[in-house]
């Protein structure tokens, strides 16, 4: 079988380096293109710290993808880019694993009515960390017996979106999974505003954000007498690698808008 041609967008990034290198290093892939915003005309491989892969960042992302003949793009960049460059990339016939965060639901319901009129597939993951993914469903099945949750999230003080796609999309699940309402609890007197965080569908979330971080988060159950946490760490970027290589591997054949890594495991 042919080496599935995939070009990465927002290369020049912390995770789009991560990216660069696990598909450069798989014998069934070929990266086809890097495009970024930054980093425009640098060597691809020399940017990562591996061999020259003869590959320069460009920044026209459609030219690039048309003249690499790509299969799939995979997308690290900004909330604010994210959008355009799914478009270019159906336009182009392109499958999409987008990891970049901070979409909206419109956003979603958006790609997913775009997706409908190709005849290709797109992910929308909002965290390619298995373990994190185990931690979201575990809070789902949590929720059933423990209406009461708060989560705190923590990333790398880089990250622009608050809170995380994971957390929002945790939010989402729980909320999927309760029997129950919360106990309503009393008015908050907040002595500094937003001391008792974001809510989202009845979770209280908790944004923290420090040099020295990865992507944390801790999803705390209260009950009677006891709590609940469910904790997953991120401690290195390649912990998302496992999840965005089989995204590439599968979406190359897969027709359809999908969200979340879970909707390809399962
Ligand atoms: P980053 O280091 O800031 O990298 C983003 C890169 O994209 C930057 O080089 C940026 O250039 C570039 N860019 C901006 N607009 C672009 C455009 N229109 N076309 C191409 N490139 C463009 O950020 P990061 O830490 O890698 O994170 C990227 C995204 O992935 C964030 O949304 C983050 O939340 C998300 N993320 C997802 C997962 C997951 O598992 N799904 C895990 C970690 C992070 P400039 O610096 O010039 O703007």
């Amino acid at each position: 079988m042919e080496r599935i041609r995939v070009v990465v967008s927002g290369a020049f990034g912390r995770m789009g380096r991560e990216v660069v290198k696990a598909v450069a290093a798989q014998d069934d892939m070929v990266l086809a293109g890097v495009v970024d915003k930054a980093g425009v005309g640098e060597e691809i491989g020399q940017v990562c710290g591996i061999k020259p892969l003869g590959l320069r960042i460009r920044e026209d992302l459609a030219a690039v993808l048309q003249e690499s003949r790509a299969e799939v793009m995979v997308d690290f960049t900004t909330p604010l880019a994210v959008m355009e460059n799914i478009k270019v990339a159906l336009e182009h016939k392109v499958a999409g694993v987008i990891g970049t965060t901070g979409l909206t639901d419109e956003n979603l319901e958006e790609i997913s009515a775009l997706v409908a009129k190709t005849e290709k597939g797109l992910l929308v993951a909002p965290n390619f960390a298995i373990g994190a993914v185990l931690m979201m469903r575990f809070a789902k099945e949590a929720a059933k017996y423990f209406p009461d949750v708060e989560i705190i999230e923590l990333h790398h003080d880089r990250k622009v979106d608050a809170p995380s796609g994971t957390a929002l999309k945790t939010a989402e699940m729980i909320a999927a999974g309760r029997r129950a309402e919360p106990t309503p609890k009393p008015a908050p007197l907040e002595k500094i505003n937003g001391a008792r965080g974001g809510e989202y569908l009845g979770v209280k979330i908790h944004s923290l954000r420090l040099p020295g971080l990865i992507a944390h988060q801790e999803v705390i159950f209260g009950s009677q007498g006891q709590t609940l946490t469910i904790r997953h760490d991120s401690l290195d970027r390649s912990s998302f690698m496992p999840g965005v290589l089989m995204a590439i591997r599968k979406l190359r054949s897969l027709k359809g808008f999908y969200y979340g890594l879970e909707s390809l495991v399962d």
